[in-house]
């Protein structure tokens, strides 16, 4: 088979991402604009400034949007509504992570973190859902977390919001389902972006602490962008047409693996 007429999944779909501008929504993107969709992105942030611009393959646009804000939100509908006529896949992946003390925390960094993890799907799909109405096999894509499933410290206020998504999915899954609607999780594990590579960069020997993240994954690496849009893709595709409600663990098998002592460890 040629590239030229290698099968495309997304061709004719028009799908959202919100914080597409960099990291895991950027990849998943790029993917879906390979396999023919045309993406709008919804960020705060112009791709172009973070990032390669959008002019390799497939159609790709920026829109400014900030999904704790519901004026934001609505305006980005109404230009998606006037762009594209509709939207056949929305992946709410914008979110930011929190790491204090529940004593440092304040009221503004609780309702900050929820705002953007929580907030913000509730409001993309309260006021996309009318867009999605009439098109073939639309579907929800909710990034979550490995910290919706278990909590790394000082994570409260992250690991709680990531919780709530993975209800948030569940719920929606149950109320949208007659609607033709499915509606997914994503939980990836430890993933190569901005997000937690300053996090890495706050201890004194990056290396070390790299080999020693790798060595917690049983496939012997942490993950990348495109490990999560390749699943992302799936879950859009009719390949996952009976899938709904579930929270698909990307993890490279590290919440799989059970801890032991370390003194133990060599006869594992
Ligand atoms: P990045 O920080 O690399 O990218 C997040 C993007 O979201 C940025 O472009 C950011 O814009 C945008 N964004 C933030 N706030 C808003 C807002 N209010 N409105 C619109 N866009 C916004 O994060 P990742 O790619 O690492 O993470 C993406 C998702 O995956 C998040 O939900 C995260 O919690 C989740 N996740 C990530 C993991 C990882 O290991 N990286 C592991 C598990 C889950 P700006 O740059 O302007 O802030």
């Amino acid at each position: 088979m040629t590239g030229q007429d290698a099968p495309v999944r997304m061709q004719g779909r028009i799908v959202v991402v919100t914080g597409g501008a960099r990291g895991i929504g950027r990849a998943i993107v790029d993917r879906l604009a390979a396999e023919g969709a045309t993406v709008v992105i919804g960020d705060l942030t112009d791709p172009g400034e973070v990032g390669a611009g959008l002019d390799v393959a497939g159609h790709r646009e920026w829109v400014p949007l900030d999904v704790t804000d519901e004026i934001s939100v609505l305006e980005f509908a109404e230009s998606v509504q006037a762009g594209h006529g509709g939207v056949d896949v929305l992946v709410n992946n914008a979110g930011i992570m929190d790491t204090r003390s529940i004593l440092d925390e304040t009221v503004a960094d609780w309702d900050l973190t929820m705002a953007v993890n929580l907030r913000g799907p509730f409001l993309m799909v309260k006021h996309l859902l009318p867009l999605m109405d009439g098109r073939g096999s639309p579907s929800i894509i909710n990034i979550g977390s490995i910290e919706g499933l278990a909590a790394n410290a000082l994570h409260a206020a992250y690991a709680t919001s990531k919780a709530g998504i993975h209800g948030l999915t569940r719920a929606l899954a149950v109320d949208l389902g007659p609607m033709g609607i499915r509606v997914n999780a994503i939980a990836p594990g430890w993933i190569d972006t901005d997000l937690n590579r300053g996090y890495v960069d706050r201890h004194p020997n990056r290396e070390t602490t790299m080999a020693e993240l790798a060595s917690l994954h049983p496939v012997g690496r942490i993950g990348d962008p495109a490990d999560i849009a390749a699943t992302a893709l799936w879950l859009a595709s009719a390949d996952a047409g009976f899938v709904t409600g579930q929270v698909v663990t990307v993890d490279g098998g590290r919440m799989t693996r059970l801890p032991i002592p370390a003194s133990l460890a060599d006869d594992a």
